[in-house]
């Protein structure tokens, strides 16, 4: 089978690989697509300053590199192994790629999402979602309801992670909420206070190519923070109240801090995103019972929920913000990524020989 391997540092090689065997408690996939993110970028960039030694084997998975690239992925079930009661042959799924140990201080207070010993299907896995066959435990399949393609299905991980950062918000209908970042994530993020009845969502974005996406997708309130007060915008659309949340899928510090003043009495900054500068934070930012909340990861229950937002469409395709691509084209949309393009890429998986895949929708 054809498989698509990071090696190390921008080293990436489509393989031909011999097609994993099946074994108890495991199925096999093929086909389906592979998300692309800034995670990928990162692993391929500069993976000696990610926190896990990929030389070494994972403890959880005891996977180390070469490693099947993509966390974020579906396919169709070929085979199951003995003892596989959640999905059978012709199930469409999306993957659960997260492991936790249930063991470590984060796990036993209740912070799965926090493991020490986390690990990745995709990074540090078994599999990963580049590979025309995918030996994945069943324990990690979510079936997918006739609605939901496999496009969509690759974009159930993504989308739960923006699903799990507006649980961490704890908004109400009637709240008010800031999105900073209109890339991949502010779009779920956006899908996910959409299902949650908020409809007074602003979302901040500095690039035009993005913003054009988000008005695609019917947003009526899109800032660009380069040429508009967005401290006035948010204040003009909550009747001077400030919003009750602001979600940061952006990452850089100087939009943190202006989220922050856009917050209402009590509000909360829910950070998504990942910072590589320190915040410049102040007592004032922090009065009147502001506070500052983390989200990462996401749980089983985030992915239930997003694939019941998807099979009744308030998670779409919609708005032309995906665009897919090939293996070989793989590390090109990375670099592309690394130098700022703004979509999100989706790896088709090709075809093993002989065998036709089902028609998708
Ligand atoms: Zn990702
Ligand atoms: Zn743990």
């Amino acid at each position: 089978m054809k498989a698509l391997r990071i090696h190390g540092k921008r080293d990436l090689r489509v393989e031909e690989l011999p097609a994993p065997a099946l074994a108890p408690g495991m199925v096999l996939l093929r086909g389906g697509f592979t998300g692309v993110c800034g995670t990928d970028l990162h692993l391929y960039v500069e993976p000696e300053s990610y926190p896990a030694d990929f030389s070494r084997a994972a403890t959880l998975t005891g996977a180390r590199w070469p490693q099947i690239l993509g966390h974020e992925f579906s396919g169709e079930v070929t085979e199951i192994g003995s003892g596989v009661t959640n999905v059978k042959p012709g199930d469409r799924v999306a993957v659960f790629p997260y492991h936790h140990c249930g063991q470590c201080l984060a796990c036993s207070a209740g912070h799965p999402t926090d493991c020490e010993h986390m690990a990745f299907e995709g990074m540090q896995g078994q599999s990963g979602g580049m590979a025309q066959c995918k030996l994945v435990d069943a324990e990690l399949c979510f079936a997918l309801p006739d609605e939901v393609d496999l496009a969509l299905g690759a974009l159930v991980e993504p989308m739960a992670v923006a699903w799990h950062g507006v649980g961490v918000a704890d908004v109400h209908p009637g709240d008010s909420v800031l999105v900073l970042g209109g890339g991949p994530i502010g779009i779920g993020v956006y899908f996910a206070l959409r299902a949650q009845g908020i409809e007074t969502i602003i979302v901040s974005e500095p690039l035009a190519e993005r913003r054009a996406a988000l008005e695609r997708l019917g947003i009526d309130h899109i800032v660009n923070p380069l040429v508009q007060n967005l401290q006035e915008e948010v204040f003009r659309l909550t009747g001077a109240h400030g919003v009750t949340a602001t979600i940061d899928a952006a990452g850089a510090p100087h939009a943190f801090v202006e989220g922050m003043q856009c917050l209402a009495v009590g509000g909360r900054m829910v950070t998504i995103a990942l910072y590589r500068e320190p915040i410049p934070l102040t007592r004032p930012l922090l009065a009147a019972g502001r506070s500052i909340r983390s989200s990462a990861v996401y749980s089983r229950t985030d992915f239930r929920e997003v694939i019941g937002a998807m099979r009744d469409g308030r998670i779409t395709l919609d708005g032309d913000w995906v665009r897919f691509v090939d293996f070989a084209d793989v590390a090109s949309a990375i670099e592309d990524l690394h130098s700022g393009a703004t979509m999100k890429v989706l790896v088709r998986t090709p075809a093993l020989d002989g065998v036709p895949l089902r028609a998708e929708k």
